[in-house]
């Protein structure tokens, strides 16, 4: 990671808080480490309250989620000279995406992330769930991810695909080529015209791998779907983590921008 004043501007817009019951560290230590690195601005994005199961280590209470943004309103305050934006990382569940809504249109978020981390209300990322891939067949669930990926896309209640490959985390991939379950999808989020994300947090799970792949990364330059970053951070000292390689692999396919969110408007920022 280039030092401040030196290398691109950049954003990292993936930062998680403990109210997830599974990060760590004060907020303050998320900015503060963002500010070591020289990040233009930064992003909380914990995790909106799953609507289909409560469980107190994946994400806060619905009735937390005005206490986080007072906690953002506190930061700012705290630091006034740089952009800390409100975003949210709320699953995409098909039958609750109409609930969702409603709920994420009550509070002044600047962006909001579509995870995919349930099929069909399996948490396949999961290391709690991992025996599920002993009773499944590996290309039906990559096709069912994509699919899913797809349905969060045109669902219109998100601003970015987070971690848009997050199927390949622990490393298991069909041996038939799955270029085409990417194709339909790709289509889809470009017509859709949100962003995708480029998450460093694969590098640091059994994939090693960033989200999405190169290949994917590259066709989503050249249907002009736009680009995020984020570390997803789960503790201080991941803030902005691998950033120079996220870079390059932007780079390498085609990108000379990402995009910034406020007010859930986009706006480019040259890389
Ligand atoms: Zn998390
Ligand atoms: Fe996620
Ligand atoms: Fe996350
Ligand atoms: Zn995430």
């Amino acid at each position: 990671m280039a030092v401040k004043g030196e290398g691109p501007r950049l954003a990292d817009y993936h930062l998680h808080t403990p109210r997830c019951g599974h990060a760590r560290g004060e907020m303050r230590l998320y900015v503060e480490r963002a500010l070591e690195l020289g990040l233009e601005e930064v992003g909380f994005a914990d995790h909106f309250p799953l609507l289909h199961l409560r469980d107190p280590h994946l994400t806060m209470d619905l009735e937390e989620v005005p206490l986080y943004i007072a906690d953002i309103e506190e930061l700012r305050r705290a630091f006034p000279g740089v952009p800390i934006r409100l975003g949210i990382e709320a699953d995409f569940v098909p039958e609750e995406a109409e609930r969702l809504g409603e709920l994420l249109s009550r509070y002044p978020f600047d962006y909001v992330y579509g995870s995919v981390h349930y099929l069909d209300g399996w948490g396949f990322d999961d290391p709690r769930y991992i025996d599920g891939y002993g009773d499944r067949d590996l290309h039906e669930i990559y096709r069912r991810y994509f699919q899913v990926l797809g349905d969060a896309a045109e669902c219109g209640l998100f601003d970015i695909l987070a971690h848009p490959d997050l199927v390949k985390k622990f490393g298991f991939r069909p041996e038939k080529d799955i270029t085409d379950l990417y194709e339909d999808c790709l289509g889809r989020i470009a017509a859709s015209g949100l962003a995708v994300e480029v998450n460093t947090a694969g590098l640091r799970k059994p994939v090693r791998e960033m989200y999405p792949h190169p290949d994917f990364l590259r066709r989503c330059r050249e249907l002009g779907i736009p680009a995020t970053l984020g570390s997803d951070a789960h503790a201080p000292e991941e803030v902005g983590a691998d950033f120079d390689l996220a870079v390059l692999m932007l780079k390498e396919a085609g990108y000379e921008e990402i995009v910034l969110f406020e007010g859930r408007k986009r706006r480019p920022m040259p890389l």
